[in-house]
Parts: C-alpha cells; sequence; structure tokens
C-alpha cells in the first residue's frame, strides 16, 4: 500500500463525513448518509476530481444485527481492523476537550479507479498512548453513546479533521461538509483566518440532509462549555450556531458560501425551515458500477461499452433485446431467492412477484405500512401470488424502529400458512447489493417530506426492479406513472393531514398492486420488461453519483 506522497498532489476539495460506505468489511457506515459519502469517493475517483475525504475510524463498527425468533434485535459490536485494510500514518494532532490534549493518529485508505483516479480517505482515531481512557474511545462507535459522546466526535472530526489534513500537508481549495456533523470544522477555519467569517464563507460548503426541524443535531451549552472550555470560541459557537442551544446546520450555514439540500423537494422545505438563506438543490445520485449486479454489469458492457463512467449511456439501453434484459434480471432474482432460501428455509420460489423493503428501520420509513390490512393482502395474493423480503438496522436507542421489526415479525408469523415474508439478519453494502437487483418491485413508504432523498431505489432502477414509492424525496423527480413506476398516495404539493394521507397511500399501495401491478407482472410481461428498460434508461441514466458529483463540481468546487 502506498503512502501519502502520490496522493498529496495539487489542491484538493476535503470532503468531511461521519460516516463513509466503502464495503461492507468496513463498517463504518449506518445507512443513505454513509452510502453517499461512499459513492461521492468512488465517482470523484473515476472523474478525477481532486478530492481528499476525512471520517472517524469507528473500529468497533456500528453495530452487527441479529434478530431472535420475535424479531427482538441484539446489537454486537462490530470490531474490524484498520490495519487489513489501511497505512498507519505518523504524523498526530491533537484537540482540547474538557482542557485535556486529546492526540489523534490517522489511517490513510487510498479509494483507487480503474481509470486512474484516486481519493485518499483519512480515518482519524484518537486510540492513541497517552489519551486518557475515555478519549481512547471517542471514535470507537459510530453513533454510539450519548450527546456528551456525540460532541467530543464531532471536535475530533471537525477540529481534529482540519488539523490533521494540515499536518498531512494537504493544501485543500474548500471544505465540504456531509451533513452538519462536522461543522466544527468552521471553528477551527475562523480560527486560522483572523476570524473573519466572509474567508471561511468562501472555503465552505455545506450539504444538508434533514428535512424536519428536530433532526437537526442540537447541543446544550452547558454540555458545550463543558467540552470546550475555551471562553472566545464557545462565543464565536453562539454567535454563529444559536443562541438558546448549539444547531450544528445553523452554524454551518452561517460559515458556507453554497447550501444545498438533496433533492429539489429537500431544498424546498430547508429553505422553509431556514428562511433567509439560498439554499439549493443537488440531487443525489448513486454509484452505478458499485450498484449494478453483475448480471446486468455484463450485459451493458457488451451493448452500451463504457458505460460505467458514463452512465448518460444507460438511455440507450432499448437497443439491448428483451430477452437479454429478462435474463440478467432472471439470474439476479435467482441469486437473490437462493441467498433467501439459504438462511431462512422458507422455500421462496423464481416465479413469484417479489416484492422488497431494506432501509434503516426508523418510524418515518414505515417499514410496516404494507402489512396494515393483512386481510387484503391476502386477497391479493390470491389473485396474483407475492413474496416479500424486508431487512434493516434499527439504531440502538431507536425504540420505534425495534417496534417496527418486531411488527412484522409477528405478521411473517400471522401469514405464514398464505404469504412469504422474510425480515433478514443484518443489511449491509452486499445484502443491499442483492436485494436492490433481485426482487421485482421496490417499495418505499415514508411519511413525508421526512424522506430527504432516499437512494436505495436509485440502486433499483440500475438493475431493471420497478419502484413502488411514497412521492417524497428523490422519487418526485423519478416518477412518471406507469411509465417509470408507480406512486403511492397524494401528490407533492397537496397538503393533507397525516391520516389522510395515510389512507390515501394505502388505497394506493393495495390497489394499484391488484388492479395494475399483479395483472401486468404476470399477464403483460412484455409491458413489464418496458418498465424495466424505462428504469434503466430514465432512471438510473440520470439518478447517479456521476452526474451529482459534476454537478458539485460545476456549481459548488469551482
Ligand atoms: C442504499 C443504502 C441505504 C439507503 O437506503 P434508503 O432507501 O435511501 O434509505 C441504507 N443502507 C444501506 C446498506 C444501503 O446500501
Amino acid at each position: 500500500m502506498d503512502g501519502l506522497q502520490g496522493v498529496l498532489k495539487g489542491q484538493k476539495i476535503a470532503y468531511f463525513s461521519m460516516e463513509i460506505g466503502l464495503s461492507s468489511e468496513i463498517p463504518t457506515y449506518a445507512g443513505g448518509l454513509g452510502i453517499l459519502a461512499g459513492d461521492t469517493i468512488r465517482s470523484a475517483a473515476d472523474l478525477n476530481i481532486p478530492l481528499v475525504a476525512v471520517t472517524l475510524v469507528s473500529n468497533k463498527g456500528y453495530f452487527r444485527q441479529i434478530l431472535d425468533s420475535s424479531g427482538n434485535q441484539v446489537e454486537h459490536t462490530e470490531e474490524w481492523n484498520p490495519a487489513r485494510f489501511m497505512t498507519l500514518l505518523s504524523e498526530e494532532v491533537s484537540v482540547k476537550i474538557q482542557n485535556r490534549d486529546v492526540k489523534i493518529k490517522a489511517w490513510l485508505y487510498n479509494y483507487k479507479s480503474l481509470t486512474g483516479g484516486c481519493v485518499p480517505i483519512i480515518f482519524l482515531d484518537t486510540d492513541v498512548e497517552g489519551n486518557y481512557w475515555e478519549d481512547r474511545r471517542i471514535t470507537d462507535f459510530l453513533y454510539g453513546g450519548d450527546q456528551r459522546y456525540r460532541l467530543k466526535q464531532e471536535i475530533v472530526l471537525g477540529i481534529g479533521g482540519v488539523r490533521m489534513l494540515d499536518a498531512l500537508g494537504f493544501k485543500l481549495r474548500k471544505y465540504h461538509m456531509n451533513e452538519g456533523h462536522s461543522s466544527l470544522l468552521g471553528l477551527e477555519l475562523l480560527r486560522c483566518n483572523g476570524t473573519d467569517p466572509l474567508k471561511v464563507k468562501e472555503l465552505c460548503i455545506f450539504t444538508t440532509h434533514t428535512p424536519v426541524e428536530a433532526g437537526h443535531d442540537k447541543f446544550d451549552y452547558g454540555l458545550v462549555e463543558d467540552l470546550i472550555q475555551d471562553k472566545n470560541c464557545v462565543d464565536i459557537l453562539r454567535r454563529f450556531g444559536g443562541t438558546d442551544r448549539f444547531n450544528t446546520s445553523l452554524f454551518a450555514l452561517n460559515l458556507s458560501n453554497y447550501v444545498n439540500g438533496v433533492t429539489k423537494r429537500h431544498s424546498l422545505i430547508s429553505s422553509e425551515l431556514f428562511p433567509g438563506y439560498k439554499i439549493q438543490a443537488i440531487t443525489n445520485g448513486v454509484h452505478s458500477y458499485t450498484w449494478t449486479s453483475p448480471y446486468f454489469r455484463k450485459l451493458y458492457d457488451r451493448y452500451l461499452p463504457g458505460w460505467a463512467n458514463e452512465p448518460e449511456l444507460l438511455v440507450r439501453i432499448d437497443g439491448i433485446p428483451d430477452t437479454d434484459i429478462w435474463e440478467a434480471h432472471w439470474n439476479a432474482k435467482r441469486a437473490l431467492i437462493d441467498e433467501v432460501n439459504k438462511r431462512t428455509g422458507v422455500g421462496m420460489d423464481y416465479e413469484t412477484l417479489t416484492i422488497g423493503f431494506a432501509r434503516r428501520m426508523t418510524a418515518y420509513k414505515r417499514a410496516n405500512l404494507v402489512l396494515s390490512d393483512l386481510e387484503m393482502l391476502k386477497k391479493i395474493n390470491r389473485l396474483g401470488k407475492i413474496q416479500l423480503i424486508f431487512a434493516g438496522k434499527a439504531h440502538p436507542n431507536d425504540g420505534a424502529g425495534k417496534q417496527l421489526i418486531r411488527d412484522i415479525f409477528k405478521n411473517i408469523g400471522i401469514l405464514r400458512e398464505e404469504i412469504k415474508i422474510v425480515f433478514l439478519e443484518n443489511y449491509d453494502m452486499d445484502l443491499a447489493s442483492k436485494m436492490v437487483s433481485g426482487v421485482d418491485l421496490w417499495l418505499n413508504t415514508p411519511t413525508r417530506p421526512y424522506e430527504a432523498s432516499g437512494t436505495s431505489g436509485m440502486k433499483a432502477a440500475h438493475n431493471g426492479v420497478v419502484n413502488f414509492s411514497v412521492l417524497d424525496g428523490w422519487w418526485i423527480e423519478g416518477w412518471i406513472e406507469g411509465v417509470t413506476g408507480w406512486a403511492i398516495g397524494p401528490q407533492p404539493e397537496e397538503k393533507l393531514s397525516e391520516e389522510d394521507a395515510k389512507a390515501a397511500e394505502l388505497s394506493d399501495l393495495y390497489n394499484k398492486l391488484y388492479y395494475v401491478i399483479i395483472p401486468m407482472y404476470y399477464n403483460r410481461k412484455d409491458e413489464w420488461i418496458k418498465l424495466i428498460n424505462n428504469s434503466i434508461g430514465m432512471i438510473a441514466y440520470y439518478f447517479n453519483s456521476h452526474r451529482m458529483m459534476r454537478r458539485y463540481v460545476t456549481h459548488a468546487y469551482l
């Protein structure tokens, strides 16, 4: 593994993210935010965009999920060894926490693209000899612990990250904050720039991911003052980050010249949350090559050479014979069904319309919405058989999320004799790849407007898996009814109470399954294949991270 010399050349964009999803073997991600960071890095490397990424090493991972027979989630630490993948660098920096110097070391991972591009990733680690025992644990658990633990992590990521990049000799033109977790980098940049906010704003880019007020990270000033004992610093946080509590998003907003939401809808909603700020939109995308199954990769390679580094070519999908498309889908489906049967012994088959739902288990994602009316589901299943595959982790402190898993387990039991449903353990990138490529229909039922973007449906589209989703996040931009998939519930501009919206959603969910989706799947395969083609040619060609990164370059980085 080579060290720093090769990656120091030229001015770079520093990309900060609390989580990064590189592979299942490096478990430093919890969900879409981390996957987006990983896809950002992969596309930047492919496109030779000069990026350096910074994150925490999280060497005890997020967690490994075990589920008992009632769907109770047990969390195990997922310890991994950075030395297997990365080089420990000799440079050390420190930050002050509670007036103690906390030393930080760094691991270097060079992400290399086949195009010759490379993105170095710096993993910060406080497990340094000489640090107070408690401080050695700061970079152990992704999103672990309480507010105090989180703020310590944010100090290490934001302030420590800027210092480390400087110590390593990186020359930086911009600092890009992926969500507010890293916004304390603004404090360090103010210190280095004579406390001139105009200079710092020139340097900073902030991407917000949270469409609701309560979702934004906030810390009591009592806690802030305890951890950051420098009075000048706390005054600066008050001045730019809110007077009653320290709001990381507000701090990032006030110190960034370029701010964006992750879909058009989300940037509108963010503008309402933060009146007076200009919030642009760069709609998320996924890394095409990473999220395309081997079966479709082979097909695209044959008919659309160059597609992986130029996903726009997928617009020419209609040039590929339907039989080849169906065969690629069939092979991906077989691989998934085999995996499901191996894991669960439930005996799913290849012919049945298979519906997938996998994402973080948290209340607003409503994983159990489709199981609201079991009689209706049985009726649908009598018209044309269905089988369902679920997966997802609930955050260890998210009681409602854990309850969702138990609810699904209970319903799996009730429906056992009639409908095959499984909940697969330990959702990670590998399982995500298999699911988004191997089902027929990708279901998404968030409560509006909580889904800022969502990206798993874009992965599905790359594999010709058809989306069936509530009109929220990216789907508002990807959806053409009956052409690219189907909508569940009201139009985005319709303002309904949550109760009325839910009624409309349930009615669409069941009616479209019964009257539209099942008849087409079982009786009009040619029309279904047209939807597969449109998913690839009208969704995947656009909702990819190559397009997204080109936008970041021209709108934010230059
Ligand atoms: C893509 C992905 C997500 C994000 O899915 P959403 O539908 O955007 O919530 C979460 N976890 C894993 C492992 C993923 O691959």
